[in-house]
């Protein structure tokens, strides 16, 4: 859920492990801190808050050493507080550890150890693994048993990185990932390549169960058996590394603002093999499809989609409900596997269940050097470029635009996703009136975001951006639900967005509508057509055929998100208690 970052340089190493915290930081970023080694000692300094502040704060890119270890933490096990950041020390401080993930037996660890007299300085889980590292290098002498032995008694799911104060490095890799990146004259190991782009762009992908041992003459990468394990350097596309906000200030708005072109980038890229894809979900007798928050809200769209022109009839199951529905994978089926990091832990462990049961995997992925692409049989990459922003928002339609693809693949239809780009900017030009909305939402007691067939899982996914963002509640649902029970709710002070194109859903929930507006709830249309009902209306264009417009009523809840963000004085790109990147169950 963190970044963790080694670098082993010929110069001093502080610097680069500081720039690549802050180029990871969408990762986890409740608190940074970094540890150098110079002259066989360990300094550490460490602090919450954002890496620009506590290196302002610590001067932690002046750490003398040419060997650093560096981390941003999202908090599990213990408070957010400056103890409680990483790195963390062993007993006599000559290891230091970041680590990213959770040690599931730390509490029995850490009473065995206490029962030897190691005195415990924080209330993480983390602090067990250099104090298990220590003991284990003071019984064995040997850094590869003392690796091998310490990750056997490790539960859960975690990688580290261990600094030793002699200036080597040893980082393992256990259910989260773990990159190596090869230098001119120094090494990196990495939670993500963009700790390292910049400076190299050879890498080599720890599998599971793997550890890498470096020091300035170079680097071993073994099994947790001990025994030295196969690898291959690849060459990481310099694309991976385009962080850059522009002249945008924040990177959410850049994102959204990307969406014209990254639809139509997805749809066109040569890479992705969609006759391989749609074949292999054409042989399987069911569909299921999985993924977590807004990839979840895509499989909801696609089991809307996929019937209409296909004989697929999927089902979309949440990934983090994977476990509980088991019995309800059936065999000769597919699980088709959707996730912006190719890293989330939920996703990740449903792929598990499902090929426990024989079902073939195929994934829809924005990193495709990511743990699910190596868990797929087959995969289509986004191809949107890196998003930083913590909610998703140009993964979402590019996600969207793959089961187009698919439908282009196995039907007769065509989309035209050039004009579909434009009709983006259309609803992108919307931004001034989208702007006078947030400030009013900013006062709503609650917001209810309704939308029918196929606008429904846009309704969650609108509902999603807005809790994300703003910190207000926000709740999607069926609009024909609304008589059922959440009309309770409505009053003058709440607030309800309806999706509301011209399309078979268009007359239901107008209807609707009157019921909410009688109770004096105030009501944003979201819609082709303008009605006097609508205290806002949210113009989006025409889209032919219909099934099209997911594709553009999904960006003014992006936009009113974003601004109602700013009306709370949230910051965008980095919601309190988020991180991008889930890799804890
Ligand atoms: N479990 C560790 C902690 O709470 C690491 C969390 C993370 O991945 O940032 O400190």
């Amino acid at each position: 859920m963190c970044s963790i970052i080694g670098c082993i340089s010929k110069s001093e190493a502080s610097g680069p492990i500081v720039n690549a915290l802050k180029k990871m930081e969408y990762r986890g970023y409740d608190s940074v801190g970094v540890a150098t080694s110079s002259n066989s000692k360990i300094s550490v300094k460490k602090g919450i808050g954002k890496v620009n502040q506590v290196n302002g704060n610590l001067k932690l890119d002046s750490m003398p050493g040419n060997v650093a270890i560096g981390h941003t933490r999202w908090a599990t096990h213990g408070k957010v507080n400056d103890v409680n950041a990483h790195p963390h020390l062993c007993a006599d401080s000559s290891i230091a550890v970041v680590h990213n993930g959770i040690i599931e037996n730390y509490d029995k660890i850490r009473k065995e150890l206490e029962k030897e007299g190691i005195v415990f300085k924080s209330d993480t889980d983390t602090e067990v693994i250099p104090n298990l590292l220590g003991q284990n290098r003071r019984q064995t002498n040997d850094i590869i048993e003392t690796v091998i032995r310490t990750c056997s008694k490790l539960k859960g799911q975690y990688s580290f990185v261990a600094m030793m104060e002699d200036g080597s490095l040893v980082a393992a890799r256990y259910h989260e990932p773990l990159i190596v990146g090869i230098g001119e004259n120094e090494y990196f190991v990495s939670s993500d390549v963009l700790g390292f782009i910049e400076k190299t762009d050879q890498a080599i992908y720890l599998e599971n169960e793997q550890f890498v041992v470096l020091n300035d003459k170079g680097y071993q990468i073994y099994d947790f058996n001990g025994k030295p394990a196969p690898f291959k350097i690849v060459t990481v596309p310099k694309q991976f590394g385009n962080v850059d906000k522009g002249t945008f200030e924040h990177f959410t708005r850049k994102e959204i603002f990307e969406q014209p072109t990254t639809v139509f980038n997805t749809a066109d890229n040569i890479n992705n093999d969609w006759e391989l894809f749609a074949n292999i979900m054409k042989e399987a007798s069911n569909v299921y499809i999985t993924g977590s928050g807004t990839s979840y809200h895509t499989a909801l769209v696609a089991k809307y989609l996929l019937p209409i022109y296909t004989p697929i009839s999927p089902e979309a199951i949440m990934s983090s409900e994977m476990n509980y529905s088991k019995n309800r994978l059936r065999k000769d089926s597919l699980l088709i596997a959707i996730s912006q990091s190719g890293e989330s832990a939920d996703v990740l462990e449903a792929v598990s269940i499902a090929k426990n049961r024989d079902l073939r995997v195929i994934s829809v992925i924005n990193s495709l050097t990511s743990s699910l692409e190596r868990e797929s049989d087959a995969s289509v990459g986004l191809y949107c470029g890196p998003e930083i922003g913590v909610a998703a928002t140009k993964s979402f339609t590019s996600q969207l635009v793959t089961f187009y693809k698919i439908i282009e693949t196995l039907s007769d239809n065509t989309f035209d996703f050039r004009s579909i780009g434009k009709s983006i900017v259309q609803v992108l030009d919307e931004e001034p009136s989208i702007m006078t909305i947030a400030k009013e939402l900013k006062k709503a007691s609650g917001i209810y975001i309704l939308g029918r067939g196929i606008h429904y899982p846009i309704a969650k996914e609108g509902a999603l951006k807005i809790k994300e963002l703003s910190y207000m509640h926000a709740e999607g649902f069926p609009t024909g639900e609304l008589k059922h029970g959440p009309l309770a709710l409505m009053d003058e002070s709440s607030y309800v967005i309806v999706i509301n194109p011209k399309d078979e859903t268009y007359e239901d929930s107008l209807s609707n509508i009157q019921e909410v507006k009688a109770r004096g709830a105030k009501v944003v249309g979201i819609s082709n057509i303008k009605h006097d009902i609508y205290d806002h209306w949210i113009k989006i264009p025409t889209m032919e055929p219909e099934i099209l417009y997911p594709l553009v009523e999904i960006i003014p809840f992006q936009l009113l998100a974003y601004y109602t963000a700013l009306e709370n004085g949230a910051d965008p790109d980095y919601p309190r208690n988020l991180a991008k990147c889930v890799t804890v169950k």
